[in-house]
């Protein structure tokens, strides 16, 4: 089953998830902007301190801020003496009123946009605190930009858990865990804490009264200087209380001495009951009680109603040794009897002895104690009647690592009276708890800032070990360190405190900014200017990637002017890239090469001159130009062309050189008629095909002469007389042409 606060906080969960959920869903604003958040411990245990340390996201742009930070006052306490700035700002203010812890802050210019520690407090849990989990809730009150506008800074709320606190002091009390007794017998109940830091306290110690009666209440060591109040006259109980101011040395508390009071067999619990132990601080100290089986052995040797020599035994731990001490009953009427002591040597080894009375011969025999037997012997010339301490024996006890039980008996032989009549005694030994004690080694620890200093005692053969001598933590030894901004490459801080002796620090690393890069980009070198590649600088610092490319120089390129006749000479240098040059190597004119010309003499058509000079080299000249005579014209009449001879027109020409304007007609040629031949008859002249010219008496016409008759002769019939004809001719006629050849037509 669910108890009811469980059931109720299950809800508060459930309905946590879902407002959270539904903030993130509607605020997606709140999670992008500047906020506060905040950090402590996980868990702080009631009554304990621990810092809680504010930061914003970012202070950029902030001209202002009003933080408050609210707690329950009932579980949470707060010093404003303990809550320490820690931003650089131009002015702060703290207060602390009714459950609010106030900041405020004026910046001059905003700050840094990454993470900030704005101030720290340290608080303490009430040791009444309910264990479970609280908060702060860290409100941003006002919050303005450095326009003045209101900034959206949003506030946190910072958890942790209220833990139980255990309890941080234990002790033991320690006795015997079982005792041996039988009827009459008595033994001692001594208490031990194992620890003597504490101040007050009480105890109860409860046994069975029918069994045992309490003989006495020694206060121990522990006790010294406190003021005790006990009670020793209940029935069945013994209670005791003290209180002191400062701690004691001693760590043993009381022994209580019983009496059995019945010859039985059986065991009974006598137990103790711790309750109300405090520190020097008030602390709780918790500690547990414990028991002691007591054994009662029944003593079949034991004579109701008859006296006893019976043993009573007790530790001195400041002396640190057992005591024995051997008591005869009243009306023994002992007149001689020998006894022997036996002891267990492995735990004790006899000391001394003293006799407690003198009879008329008492002799103590030591020289078997080595065996663990101290006999004495008892001669009395009359009964001894009286109660007597009869031999008080010391031991020096040999402690173990646990507490030890070491029985003791005593044996009688050869009692009688005086009258040497044998007499019953109820001869009783005794049992004695040795407390243990171990061999410790002490080790110093130091305090330091934050745990107190205090002595360890360890066992060196069980190993068992306490702490005590505690001293109070130091403290931190607080050293101020200012703050440092990040740069670009290097980490900042906000201003925080150390301490000189342990490593605790308040130290908030802030990030380094990282180079804020502007790009350049490349320029080529020229003749007189460098050049870069591209590259990137920081608008924060020096950082750059700039390598520089040196400029080029001019690339002259000399051209040599010779110098003239006239003109001297020198060298340009031109830059072959640029506009970029300059003259030098200057050489003098060459003057004139003088090349000396003859006269010429004036003609018609040509120019004439003096003598005159050039130069071999240049243009320079004396020459002066005489104009042509022009010429001497003669005037010459036309003449017509014929057949066969040349014409011309009228022209000129000179009287000085062979200027003419002559033009020449050439001849016409005949102009010819066509005649067809005729041939030749016996009686008329014949020609042939042949030409004539119209304008002249040019003719090719080549006569063929008469043929005459074929004469044939007949004889007589008609008598005929003969006739004859002259040979043919032909004529030729030539001409001859001035100047000129010509062809014969
Ligand atoms: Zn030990
Ligand atoms: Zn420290
Ligand atoms: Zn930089
Ligand atoms: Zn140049
Ligand atoms: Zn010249
Ligand atoms: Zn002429
Ligand atoms: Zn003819
Ligand atoms: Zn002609």
């Amino acid at each position: 089953m669910i108890p009811k606060s469980a059931q109720l906080s299950v809800a508060a969960i459930a309905l946590l998830c879902v407002c959270s959920s539904v903030l993130l869903s509607s605020s997606a604003d709140a999670v992008d902007g500047n906020g506060l958040t905040a950090s402590t411990e996980s868990s702080v245990i009631q009554g304990n301190s621990a810092y809680c340390y504010v930061y914003i996201e970012s202070l950029e742009d902030i001209a202002s801020l009003d933080i408050q930070v609210h707690y329950d006052t009932e579980m949470i306490d707060l010093d404003i003496n303990n809550a320490y700035n820690s931003a650089s700002c131009s002015m702060y203010d703290s207060s602390l009123s009714n459950g609010c812890l106030n900041f405020s802050y004026l910046f001059d210019d905003g700050g840094s946009d990454s993470q900030t520690l704005l101030f720290y407090f340290m608080y303490t849990v009430s040791s009444e605190a309910a264990p479970g989990t609280t908060y702060f809730d860290i409100l941003v009150n006002e919050a303005y930009d450095q326009s003045l506008d209101p900034a959206d800074v949003s506030g946190c709320r910072c958890s942790f858990d209220i833990a139980e606190r255990t309890v941080t002091k234990n002790c033991s009390i320690y006795t015997n865990s079982t005792q041996s007794t039988s009827i009459d017998g008595t033994f001692d109940l001594s208490y031990s804490f194992s620890t003597n830091q504490i101040l007050s306290g009480s105890v109860t110690v409860t046994y069975d009264s029918e069994l045992f009666e309490l003989v006495s209440l020694t206060n121990g060591s522990f006790l010294d200087g406190k003021t005790v109040d006990s009670n020793t006259s209940l029935t069945g109980s013994v209670y005791l209380s003290f209180v002191s101011l400062e701690y004691g040395n001693g760590y043993d508390l009381m022994t209580l001495r019983f009496r059995t009071l019945q010859n039985v067999s059986t065991s009974s619990q006598i137990s103790i009951v711790v309750s109300e132990l405090y520190d020097d601080e008030l602390n709780l100290v918790q500690c547990n009680g414990c028991s002691t089986t007591v054994n009662i052995a029944y003593d079949n040797t034991y004579v109701e109603d008859k006296p006893a020599m019976y043993c009573e035994s007790s530790y001195d731990a400041q002396a640190d040794t057992v005591t024995v001490q051997i008591n005869l009953e009243a009306n023994s009427h002992l007149g001689a009897g020998d006894f022997i002591l036996n002891f267990d040597t492995s735990k004790l080894t006899y000391s001394e002895s003293t006799k407690g009375f003198s009879p008329s011969f008492f002799n103590v025999n030591d020289k078997e104690v080595g065996e663990g037997k101290l006999k004495f012997s008892i001669i009395s010339m009359e009964d001894i009647v009286a109660s007597n301490t009869v031999l008080t024996v010391v031991f020096t006890p040999i402690h173990a690592c646990t507490d030890a039980e070491t029985t003791l008996t005593l044996t009688g032989s050869g009692l009688t009276d005086s009258m040497t009549e044998a007499i019953i005694l109820n001869i009783r030994g005794t049992s004695q708890t040795i407390p243990l004690r171990h061999s410790y080694v002490d080790t110093v620890t130091e305090p330091t800032c934050t745990s107190g200093g205090y002595t360890t005692h360890e066992c060196s053969v069980c190993g068992h070990s306490y702490v005590d001598s505690q001293v109070d933590a130091l403290g931190h030894d607080l050293i101020h360190h200012d703050a440092k901004a990040p740069t670009c490459t290097e980490v900042g801080w906000d201003a925080y405190d150390t301490c000189s002796r342990c490593d605790f620090t308040t130290y908030h690393e802030l990030a380094a900014l990282g180079h804020d890069l502007v790009h350049h980009d490349a320029k080529s070198p020229t003749c007189t200017e460098v050049g870069w590649n591209t590259c990137d600088t920081c608008s924060r610092c020096d950082y750059t990637t700039y390598q520089e490319i040196p400029s080029l120089g001019h690339d002259y390129v000399a051209t040599v002017t010779q110098p003239t006749c006239t003109e001297g000479g020198y060298t340009t240098h031109v830059c072959s890239r640029c506009t970029g040059s300059y003259v030098d190597t200057y050489t003098d004119a060459l003057g004139h090469d003088l090349i000396h010309h003859d006269a010429k003499a004036s003609t018609c058509t040509e120019v004439s001159w003096e003598a005159y000079d050039t130069c071999s080299r240049c243009d320079y000249s004396t020459y002066q130009e005489i104009v042509a005579l022009g010429h001497d014209l003669i005037h010459h009449d036309a003449k017509s062309p014929t057949c066969t001879e040349i014409g011309w027109d009228a022209y000129d020409t000179c009287s000085r050189c062979d200027y003419t304007t002559y033009h020449e007609l050439v001849a016409l040629g005949h102009n010819l008629v066509h005649h067809d031949a005729q041939s030749p008859t016996c009686t008329e002249i014949g020609w042939e095909e042949y030409y004539t010219c119209s304008r002249c008496d040019y003719s090719t016409y080549l006569e063929i002469p008469v043929l005459g008759h074929d004469l044939i002769h007949h004889d007589a019939k008609h008598p005929h007389a003969p006739k004859w004809v002259g040979m043919p001719t032909i004529r030729v006629q030539g001409v001859t042409i001035p100047h000129t050849m010509s062809l014969p037509y």
